[in-house]
């Protein structure tokens, strides 16, 4: 069994070296994130470079996703760490670098003076909690926990809307760096507004970046856009770490469902994050809870599932990977495959309109107990490819386009199996095309001798942009 659901795998000690990232890529990560919260922007660069020479060697298409870090907040304090009790008031604020007062400062100062008396703080995803205790000018913290507090942990004011710049300095390096090695994927940090991804996508613009612009859904605020958002966005993580400090935890699988739902009616990639594995970062084992966590991403139709400090920092990335495909794989022809009861998608245009009748098709064969061997999808621009992906076939969609840039672009949607591939002399669909590439699908193993269906669409001509008009069976 192919897997379809599409793996992220985030870059860090554990796992940048050649030899693991070739292991990785084996046991089906899709697409390598590298998170700018951490490590510099050199270090980036190289293994940035790393993973596109081992995918090249292994001849597959990996997808290379810079994860900025947008406006959160993290920690400031003149020591490493400090020692606190249960009830100690912390001075909260610049002051702190004054050294006559304990306590600690954050990355925005500027907001300190606006927050109200009793304010839910949380640090380092609410492992650390906090109530604002307001002083005539000077604002504290009450520690709820006794504790050793490290510097730049994360900070989470739960409710708040400040007005912060959407992109910090460090974020224009990261815009540099994926424009200088087209990255595929910029993934923006706290996302608050729709109109956070337009400042971004200028800005990337501006630098000539050409990767698909993924917004992290974290916060409240970004819910109650969300609509908006995922139109202004070309993909969506639903980044359930913070989001589950940010709003109450045990929301979490209801907005998971509900924007993975929204994503799929727009035509959006959607990416269900954190925490999927976590307790592989130390054992070789997952819990129950764990795979039934990854079984109901499946179930809910996420088209991609990530791991980060299990891959990043853990004992066991590979072992974490494998686990993560296996309960995919086993998942995947469990979900309900008429999607369309639960889903109004548009079917706006011919090319929606073909690959609705495409899917139909497909369903038929199913009903009649035929094989069929996987969808064949000729593109220019990647986009028939997602128009079928969202219908969640429980079959491959062989994506033939001529452009490698494309191919990667696609390396997050469900089920699509991107090729590079190019007609001679002729831009027509005929024949012979479809013979070669099917020859190709069966040298790379995609695809063997026994009979099955294969569903081909197709423009009137390839290569023109024109769309998708032709269904076939071959
Ligand atoms: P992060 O984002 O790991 O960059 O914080 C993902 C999340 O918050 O879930
Ligand atoms: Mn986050």
């Amino acid at each position: 069994m192919q897997k379809l659901t599409k793996i992220i795998a985030t870059i860090g000690p554990s796992s940048d070296s050649p030899q693991m990232i070739a292991e990785l890529i084996k046991a089906g990560v899709n697409v390598f994130r590298f998170n700018f919260k951490h490590s510099e922007v050199e270090w980036h660069s190289e293994r940035i470079e790393r993973v596109n020479k081992v995918a090249k060697k292994l001849g597959v298409h990996v997808g290379t996703l810079i994860d900025l870090q947008g406006p959160e907040i993290r920690i400031n304090m003149p020591e490493d760490n400090i020692e606190i009790s249960e009830g100690e008031l912390l001075l909260f604020g610049q002051d702190v670098y004054k050294g006559k007062e304990k306590g600690f400062s954050i990355t925005h100062p500027q907001i300190i003076e606006h927050l109200e008396n009793d304010q839910l703080i949380l640090v380092d995803d609410g492992y650390y909690t906090f109530r604002v205790v307001r002083k005539g000018k000077k604002t504290y913290l009450r520690s709820e926990t006794t504790c050793v507090l490290p510097t730049r942990k994360s900070l989470n004011i739960p409710g708040a809307d400040f007005p912060f710049p959407v992109l910090i300095d460090r974020d224009f390096e990261g815009l540099k760096l994926a424009a200088r090695h087209a990255i595929d994927f910029i993934a923006l940090s706290m996302v608050r507004s729709s109109k956070d991804l337009r400042i971004v996508r200028r800005e990337a613009t501006k630098y000539g970046v050409t990767g698909k612009l993924v917004a992290k859904i974290e916060t409240q605020k970004a819910l109650d856009d969300i609509e908006k958002i995922i139109e202004a966005s070309d993909g969506i993580m639903i980044a359930r770490g913070d989001l589950g400090v940010e709003i109450p935890i045990e929301r979490v699988p209801f907005y998971q469902k509900m924007i993975i739902k929204n994503c799929m009616m727009q035509g959006k990639f959607v990416i269900t994050a954190t925490q999927m594995l976590q307790t592989m970062i130390d054992n070789p084992f997952p819990t129950r809870a764990e795979i039934s966590d990854i079984a109901n991403a499946i179930y809910d139709l996420t088209d991609c599932i990530m791991l980060s400090g299990e891959t990043a920092s853990g004992k066991y990335p590979l072992k974490a990977v494998q686990v993560m495909g296996k309960t995919a794989t086993f998942y995947e022809p469990k979900t309900d495959d008429e999607v369309r009861n639960k889903i109004m998608f548009s079917v706006r245009d011919t090319s929606a309109l073909i690959c609705d009748a495409a899917f139909d098709l497909y369903r038929d064969y199913v009903k009649a107990n035929q094989d069929v061997a996987g969808f064949m999808v000729f593109t220019q621009s990647g986009h028939t490819a997602t128009l079928l992906s969202r219908y969640r076939p429980n079959v491959p969609i062989f994506t033939f386009s001529p452009n490698a840039d494309v191919c990667e672009s696609l390396s997050v949607n469900f089920a699509v199996e991107p090729v590079v591939f190019s007609f001679k002399d002729t831009a027509e669909v005929n024949q012979k095309e479809l013979s070669r590439a099917v020859a190709l699908l069966k040298k790379k193993g995609h695809i063997s001798e026994r009979r099955g269906k294969l569903i081909v669409v197709h423009g009137d001509q390839w290569g023109r942009g024109s769309g998708a008009t032709t269904i076939r069976i071959i």
